[in-house]
């Protein structure tokens, strides 16, 4: 049955996803999992299709017009397909692109804009810090004005696409303590001062590179502030709205491919003398398991909803944030039962996202930040 909440084009978007995930990524995705690397050329095909540009004016090559419908088809179909670590290595351009469209200088939009939206160069999104990630308002890396430049001084760590970036939305902090003293800047990778080295391997993501960036007096020209100065904290916050529903669409595509693939080998699979499915035990464990996927498929609708009628949703999106992280979590931990033993082989899908679920917890803000978060929005 077609989706009430689906138009046509939304509706060609994710099949065209779909062909394009199937075709170009499923194919590799356990050798490039494994190596712990793809292809550039994968970035380019997907700018090609429309990947990063959600969101962005048709003339820095975006699609000219923002949708939640289609991130969240583009993060559900990504997460039931593809391998985390591909996903997130193209994703990390989609966290870090509407701060530019909406606050960067048009020299900025023509050029770094264009060619992230295009794959050809890569972007992330630079806001935790070695000494914390959850308290975003009392970052310490340090921007201090010298005539036509800020120069910056601290460090950035856990940045998703950090090694390969060429162009970063960078938080720093250019007043006194607080949000009220945050900035936001777009750094190039040859500014001067800059460097990155990676954070090393990973519990799971293994496909993308994760950076520590480093600013020592790194010179940035202030033309590169993104909006007016003491303004980066709500932008940031604004920001994480499009992540953590990318994240959240994310978890109900996991949480499919879980589901569908329990279902398949519990039909194929016989113990006892019948099939899997045919154990009350682990029919109660499907019937779980699609209620759950249900639910979170319905509130992400919910979300997307919210969204696209200009309500304040960052409250409604941490709760989501947080519900699917916990769903999920659970989801997979079935599934990896269902699938005993041989879900504890690398090239099983449930192996991978069992491996790849823990972040969804912490990556964009964590599960207790989220509740924090809900909570300080329902005015309480
Ligand atoms: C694979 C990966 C990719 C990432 N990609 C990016 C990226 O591209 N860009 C980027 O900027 N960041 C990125 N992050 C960082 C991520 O957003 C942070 O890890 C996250 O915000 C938590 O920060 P932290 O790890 O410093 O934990 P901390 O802030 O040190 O917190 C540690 C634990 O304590 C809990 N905690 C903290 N404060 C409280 C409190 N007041 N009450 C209760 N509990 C609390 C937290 O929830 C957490 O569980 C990535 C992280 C990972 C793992």
């Amino acid at each position: 049955m077609k989706s009430p909440f689906e138009s046509d084009e939304i509706l060609a978007f994710r099949q065209s996803l779909v062909k394009f995930i199937e075709d170009e990524i499923v194919p590799h995705a356990d050798e490039w999992d494994e190596a712990g690397d793809f292809p550039w050329e994968l970035h380019e095909k997907a700018g090609a299709l429309g990947v990063f540009g959600i969101g962005i004016d048709e003339e820095y090559g975006g699609l000219g017009f923002e949708n939640a419908y289609m991130r969240a088809a583009m993060g559900e179909e990504f997460g039931r397909l593809a391998p985390g670590g591909v996903w997130a290595s193209l994703a990390s351009r989609n966290i870090m692109t509407a701060p530019v469209q909406q606050l960067g200088s048009e020299e900025i939009k023509r050029g770094p804009l264009s060619e992230i939206v295009s794959g050809r160069k890569g972007g992330a999104l630079a806001i935790t810090e070695p000494g914390g990630g959850s308290d975003v308002a009392n970052m310490t890396t340090r921007a201090k004005r010298d005539g036509d430049d800020w120069i910056i001084d601290g460090a950035k760590t856990f940045i998703t696409g950090g090694m390969k970036a060429s162009y970063y939305v960078v938080g720093a902090r250019t007043g006194g303590q607080g949000l009220e003293g945050i900035s936001l800047f777009f750094v190039e990778e040859d500014f001067p001062g800059f460097s990155r080295t990676s954070v090393g391997k990973k519990m799971g993501w293994w496909a993308s590179d994760t950076a520590t960036l480093h600013f020592d007096s790194c010179r940035v020209p202030a033309k590169n502030m993104l909006g007016e100065e003491g303004q980066g904290f709500l932008a940031i916050m604004h920001n994480f709205n499009f992540e953590r529903l990318g994240l959240a669409a994310s978890m109900v595509g996991m949480a499919k491919r879980c589901l569908e693939d329990s279902i398949r080998y519990a039909q194929e699979r016989e113990t006892f003398g019948r099939p899997l499915i045919q154990h009350q035990a682990i029919r109660h464990k499907i019937a779980d398991m699609s209620s759950k996927v249900d639910a979170m498929e319905s509130y992400l609708n919910q979300a997307c909803w919210l969204s696209e009628d200009g309500q304040r949703v960052a409250g409604d999106i941490a709760k989501l944030k947080l519900f699917c992280s916990k769903e999920h979590e659970w989801i997979a931990n079935e599934a990896m039962q269902i699938f005993g033993g041989a879900a504890y082989l690398r090239g099983n899908m449930v192996e991978r996202i069992y491996r790849e679920t823990k972040v969804m917890s912490i990556g964009g803000g964590s599960q207790e930040i989220m509740r924090d978060l809900a909570v300080r929005q329902m005015g309480l």
